[in-house]
């Protein structure tokens, strides 16, 4: 499975995954222009973007993508929420698998202050990656995941300070710990699941004030012995 992050964070998160057939999005939180440039103008050797949930950092270039006939999967809340139409338009359902190309995709319910969603994607090479940002819980274990791409979005030590230095208003922090995922809570998630396949772990969405880069990725390391980026 290769992956490839064009952008991650609160300004837009857009990824693209492959498994040497099929060629999947993850979120379209750019415009869509910036995304055909970054993919070379081939939009067209993309099978299908995934969605999560209805934020501007995680759709921003979907109706660009819709108006390109790009086949674009979201939940029946996050069109509602966005307020969008069309026929490319795909819907999917919470733990209701579905497939496109030779990816086998199951969407999850995560915590968010909107309906949010992680994905587990099985490849028919046997590959598993396991897709979960924008939330400060989740509640499912997984085994067998090769490739893991996760929020670590703050580190509890780092916002405290933040609040006490006064640049952070401790009502935008209760916000954040009430909808992303702590590098701190990140570590329990990975002691709670299996990890002995895991070849590559992706931190996705840091905060640019509430994280570091150097110490997400040693501590992740440390704690997991694993292939660690951050984008
Ligand atoms: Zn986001
Ligand atoms: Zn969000």
């Amino acid at each position: 499975m290769i992956i490839k992050t064009l952008a991650t964070g609160s300004t837009g998160n857009c990824y693209l995954i492959e498994d040497g057939e099929t060629r999947l999005l993850i979120e379209l939180g750019i415009t869509f222009k910036r995304i055909q440039q970054d993919l070379n103008y081939e939009t067209s050797k993309i099978s299908g973007c995934l969605i999560s949930h209805s934020h501007q950092d995680h759709c921003k270039g979907v109706q660009g993508a819709l108006n390109a006939s790009m086949d674009v999967y979201m939940s029946k809340a996050t069109t509602d929420e966005i307020g969008i139409e069309h026929n490319r338009i795909r819907l999917y359902e919470n733990k209701k698998q579905f497939r496109v190309g030779t990816f086998n995709i199951l969407p999850f319910d995560i915590k968010h202050d909107v309906e949010n969603h992680g994905f587990l994607i099985q490849s028919d090479n046997g590959s598993k990656l396991l897709f979960a940002t924008d939330t400060f819980y989740v509640r499912y274990k997984f085994s067998g995941i090769t490739h893991l791409m996760i929020e670590a979005n703050y580190s509890e030590a780092i916002l405290n300070e933040n609040i006490e230095r006064g640049m952070i208003h401790p009502v935008l922090a209760r916000r954040i710990k009430a909808s992303h995922f702590s590098l701190e809570n990140v570590l329990e998630f990975l002691k709670a699941n299996d990890l002995s396949k895991i070849q590559e772990i992706h931190l996705l969405h840091l905060s640019n004030s509430n994280s570091d880069e150097e110490v997400f990725k040693k501590s992740v390391q440390a704690a997991t012995g694993k292939l660690v980026f951050i984008p």
